[in-house]
């Protein structure tokens, strides 16, 4: 028996078979050329891409046909990467300056990208890596003659284990039989991982040497809870795990039986449970978990790993898809939050001694108002189609509140003269994250129609606390007396002014925290689709009046450490604990 230890990037546990599935690179080497085979290499090079790009059109149709057009937007990520122009004019380039073949060109392209991808902090943009390496991968395969192998088909009980696993894997594998995947790479917020959660397939990701094929075979246990895999268990680990895995899933089945349930607590107060969203994909998942509505689509990675912006048509079209995977609820778009740690295409990290602070997120935005506007339009043309709420990200201040209502106004204006219609009543909002924003949540309130707290940067500035920083993450506390007195005054702000409050960091998630945020007064929250039934089971055996006290009392310790006692005194978190 062995055990390891990897990244839970997808909730459940799994026995079955280990399969070894060899994704891995194609053997390429690199070799160099005469000056006069220079034409030939690079020809050989566009013919590739153009094979590629005709087997992915081929791989997309089959897709939507077995799958449906909900899951085709990684292979679309994948044509985009490959028909930009970069691929070819920085690959032509080494073959010409290193005179050397196109199938090494193409791997010191890959090291190029790699490095550039290895220096962003952000952990779920440097993991976007994989889809280039995904498809430059297709590339070499194509240029070396080797056909890029149809999935394999499993019988039986089967987990499967590879290096790497793409998301157009994922969406091939036969769900009849496939119960969970283990990779050696790969993190959370992978590509690979938010298919793996949409699809509800367990997951564990980060385990080296698990695709080693003496384990063909071997069984194996896979927990995506707590981000363990074991193989060839002795009978009592493989009995404990059975025991475990019947309970999970028996809480799981327990609490899926709320869905239709209201969210409501003992006394009739309804709360809003919605879902944080990236990609369309995630929609079904959101109303699978019982949520209604999305609080937080971030729009982020519909503007990264390209040269060009995305242009109104294009983005129009991916939030019609997100709006129609959770329609008739609403969906509450996020401009643009790029910058600081999520760098776009030719923005310079170097340029900013402290991109925490620097030019990011809305301050971004109005600086390219032409760019901006475009987003505008297009999310109020999908506001025609149902309802829709716009957001701005990281408001410090009035003047950003006044200028970005500025050029949705002119968006507006620029439509209604096209004759295009949308919503022009669409809610518009602020993101509370940062603490001038506490401070002025007065004013800010009488501008907008509804706040949403971004927790996870407001716990960042308000405790000067680096979110990613893992050596700091002991201080980074969500019960900390300043945060909760921050919540308070928002929640007091935006009631004041009659405007909704709402919560979408990570804070939103954790069912602890369920009884604060509701007696705080919060009126919706927003989480990852997998928190929203636990948290609503809390809130189904709360009622509003007790959880006020309780948030009340929270006010009368002077540490998150002894807020978090109090509160785990004051909770039976009988089903929330009782996985983890
Ligand atoms: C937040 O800051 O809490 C938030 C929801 O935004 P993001 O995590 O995308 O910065
Ligand atoms: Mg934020």
């Amino acid at each position: 028996m062995r055990n390891f230890s990897g990244i839970a990037a997808s909730p459940g546990i799994a026995m079955g078979r280990l399969r070894i599935v060899d994704r891995r690179k194609t053997a390429v080497s690199e070799y160099p050329i005469p000056f006069e085979s220079v034409c030939h290499e690079t020809s050989r090079l566009v013919q590739a891409i153009e094979d590629t790009r005709v087997e992915l059109e081929l791989l997309k149709s089959r897709l939507a046909e077995t799958s449906g057009e909900d899951h085709i937007f990684f292979i679309e990520t994948h044509l985009m990467i490959l028909v930009d122009e970069r691929l070819v004019t920085e690959t032509s380039e080494i073959i010409k300056t290193g005179m050397i073949n196109a199938e090494g060109a193409l791997r010191r392209t890959l090291q190029r990208y790699r490095d550039t991808f290895a220096r962003i902090d952000d952990p779920y943009l440097r993991e976007r890596i994989s889809d280039v390496e995904t498809v430059i991968e297709r590339v070499l395969r194509s240029m070396s003659g080797e056909a890029v192998e149809p999935f394999p088909q499993h019988e039986g009980q089967t987990i499967i284990a590879a290096h790497d696993f793409s998301p157009a894997d994922m969406l091939q594998i036969d769900r009849n039989n496939v119960l969970a995947i283990i990779t050696e790479i790969g993190g959370r917020t992978s590509h690979t991982a938010i298919l793996a959660r949409a699809l509800d397939l367990p997951a564990v990701m980060g385990i080296e040497g698990i695709a080693d094929p003496l384990f063909d075979g071997v069984s194996v246990i896979v927990d995506g809870v707590a981000g363990t895999v074991t193989v060839d268990p002795d009978q009592d680990t493989f009995q404990t795990s059975l025991r475990r895995k019947q309970h999970y899933e028996y809480v799981e089945h327990e609490l899926l039986k709320t869905v239709s349930l209201p969210t409501v607590t003992l006394d009739g107060h309804s709360m809003h449970l919605r879902g944080n969203v990236e990609i369309p994909e995630e929609g079904a998942s959101v109303l699978g978990h019982g949520g209604s509505g999305v609080g937080l689509y971030r729009t982020e990675m519909l503007f990264m790993n390209r040269e060009a912006m995305p242009d109104e048509e294009e983005q129009l079209e991916i939030y019609r898809a997100m709006q129609q995977a959770i329609a008739p609820h609403p969906l509450t778009i996020r401009t643009l939050d790029a910058g600081g740690d999520k760098l776009l295409e030719g923005m310079d990290q170097t340029a900013e001694l402290n991109p925490a602070l620097g030019v990011r997120a809305i301050r971004l935005s109005l600086s390219m108002p032409y760019e901006f506007k475009k987003q505008l339009r297009a999310i109020l043309r999908v506001s025609a189609d149902g309802p829709v709420r716009i957001m701005f990200p990281m408001i410090s201040g009035m003047e950003e509140v006044y200028r970005a209502k500025q050029l949705l106004n002119e968006a507006k204006r620029e439509l209604t003269d096209s004759g295009i219609a949308f919503d022009s009543t669409v809610q518009v909002g602020v993101m509370i994250e940062i603490p001038a924003a506490v401070i002025l949540a007065d004013l800010l309130a009488r501008e907008v129609d509804f706040f949403s707290v971004g927790t996870n940067d407001l716990i960042q500035y308000t405790l000067a606390i680096d979110r990613s920083n893992e050596q700091l993450s002991h201080m980074y506390q969500p019960l900390h007396p300043a945060v909760l007195r921050s919540l308070r005054r928002i929640v007091q702000a935006a009631h004041g002014a009659g405007i909704t409050a709402c919560l979408c960091g990570e804070m939103a998630g954790e069912p602890l925290y369920l009884p604060v945020l509701l007696g705080l007064g919060f009126d919706e929250l927003s989480m990852g689709a997998g928190s929203i039934l636990r948290v609503k089971q809390i809130l189904r055996r709360c009622t509003l009046e007790r959880a006020a006290r309780i948030a009340e009392g929270c006010f009368s310790f002077s540490t998150a450490a002894e807020v978090e006692l109090y509160l785990k005194t004051q909770i039976t978190m009988d089903v929330a604990e009782s996985i983890d």
